[in-house]
C-alpha cells in the first residue's frame, strides 16, 4: 500500500485479502474516530433547472425532453418541520445550478427550518457568487457540497463539467476559507477513465480544505450523451472509499444510493462496510422525484426504512448529534474552545 498522500492504481485495484484488509482497515479508523455512529440526513431536490451541461447527467440544460420543476418553499418547510423521519438530524437542499430556485426556494426554506427546527442545514447549489454565500450561511446553511467530479482538467473538459476545474477548486476554497465545512465529491468510472484516475481523484481530494467528500460509482444517465456506456463496478468504488478514509480518518463520507445499482443487494450496505458515516434519506415529493434526473428515471429511492435496516444490518447505530453540530465541535476543539 501506497502512503496515504500519493495513491496509485495499485491501490485502487486491490483485491482479494488485500482487498479485504483495506476494507477491514477503513472500517474500524470509522468505528475507533465516530464510535460506530452513522449520521442521517435527509435531501430535498426543490429544483431541477440547471444552466449547466454536464454530460453525465440527465438535467444537464439540452435536456429538452425533461419536465422541469421549482419546488415551493412553503410545502418543503411545512414537511421538514412537521412530518420528517425521527431518525434525520440534518437536511441537505440539492438542486440542479439554478440560482434563481436559490432566491425563491432555498432561502425562505432555510430561513423557515432555522427558526422552527435544530435542523442541521446543508445545500448543494454549484457556483454561486460570494454575496449568495453570505446569505445562504446568513439564513442559516453551515455545510456546502460542491463536488469537483472529475480530477483530470482535461477530462473536465471533455464531460463539460462545470466551468473550468480551477474555478470549481477556487470556489472550493473561498467556501472553506469563509467558514463553512465543505464537502467535495467525484464519480468513479467514467468512459474512457481507468484505477489511475480515480488515484487522481482520490489524490486530489486529499489536497483539498474539505470536511467530507464522496464517491459516486458512474451510472450511465438516461438521456445523456453517455446514456449507452457501461455502469462501472463496484469494487473500485469501494476501495476508493476505504482508501479516502484511510487518507482522512476524520471525514464524514457517505454512503451513495447509487451503489444500489453498481452493486444490487448489497451494494449500499458494503459501502458502510468501508468506513462511511452518511446516509441520507430521500424526501423529494414523490410527483417531482422522477424528474429529478440524477442519473435513471428508475432510481433507487433511499427511504428511511431501508436507510436504518442497512445501519442495523451492520450493527452500526444512528448519531443523535447532527452534523453541522458535530463539525461545530469539532472546530470549537481545534480552537481549543470548550463545548457545553
Ligand atoms: S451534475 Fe449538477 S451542474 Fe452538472 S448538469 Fe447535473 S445538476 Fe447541472
Amino acid at each position: 500500500m501506497s502512503t496515504v498522500t500519493g495513491y496509485t492504481s495499485a491501490d485502487v485495484l486491490a483485491s482479494g485479502e488485500a482487498q479485504v484488509r483495506l476494507h477491514d482497515r477503513a472500517a474500524a479508523l470509522r468505528d475507533a474516530g465516530f464510535g460506530r455512529q452513522v449520521f442521517v440526513r435527509g435531501v430535498v431536490e426543490p429544483s431541477n433547472f440547471c444552466r449547466e451541461n454536464c454530460s453525465y447527467c440527465g438535467m444537464r440544460r439540452d435536456n429538452r425532453t425533461l419536465a422541469r420543476y421549482r419546488a415551493s418553499a412553503d410545502s418543503l418547510a411545512e414537511m421538514l418541520i412537521h412530518h420528517r423521519p425521527k431518525s434525520m438530524t440534518d437536511v441537505n437542499i440539492q438542486t440542479g445550478e439554478d440560482p434563481r430556485s436559490v432566491e425563491e426556494v432555498v432561502l425562505p426554506l432555510l430561513r423557515a427550518l432555522r427558526r422552527e427546527t435544530n435542523l442541521g442545514l446543508s445545500v448543494c447549489l454549484g457556483t454561486l457568487s460570494n454575496d449568495v454565500y453570505r446569505e445562504l450561511k446568513n439564513a442559516g446553511a453551515s455545510i456546502y457540497i460542491i463536488k469537483f467530479e472529475v480530477a483530470n482538467p482535461e477530462d473536465y473538459r471533455k464531460f463539460s463539467s462545470p466551468g473550468t476545474l480551477s474555478e470549481r477548486l477556487d470556489h472550493i476554497r473561498i467556501l472553506a476559507d469563509e467558514g463553512w465545512n465543505v464537502s467535495s465529491g467525484f464519480i468513479a468510472g467514467l468512459p474512457g477513465q481507468d484505477a489511475s484516475s480515480i488515484a487522481e481523484n482520490l489524490n486530489l481530494a486529499g489536497s483539498l480544505p474539505l470536511s467530507g467528500c464522496s464517491v459516486s460509482p458512474f451510472v450511465p444517465g438516461d438521456e445523456t450523451p453517455l446514456a449507452a456506456e457501461s455502469l462501472s463496478g463496484l469494487d473500485q468504488t469501494l476501495n476508493a472509499m476505504a482508501l479516502m478514509r484511510l487518507m482522512r480518518p476524520d471525514w464524514v463520507i457517505p454512503a451513495v444510493s447509487a451503489l444500489n445499482m453498481a452493486g444490487p443487494g448489497e451494494g449500499y450496505r458494503r459501502g458502510l462496510r468501508t468506513g462511511a458515516n452518511l446516509c441520507t434519506i430521500n424526501l423529494t415529493p414523490d410527483a417531482d422525484r422522477e424528474n429529478y434526473l440524477l442519473y435513471r428515471r428508475d432510481r433507487f429511492i433511499m427511504n428511511e426504512e431501508r436507510i436504518l435496516g442497512a445501519i442495523s444490518a451492520e450493527g452500526l447505530s444512528v448519531s443523535e448529534s447532527s452534523l453541522a453540530d458535530h463539525f461545530a465541535a469539532k472546530r470549537a476543539r481545534e480552537a481549543g474552545v470548550a463545548v457545553a
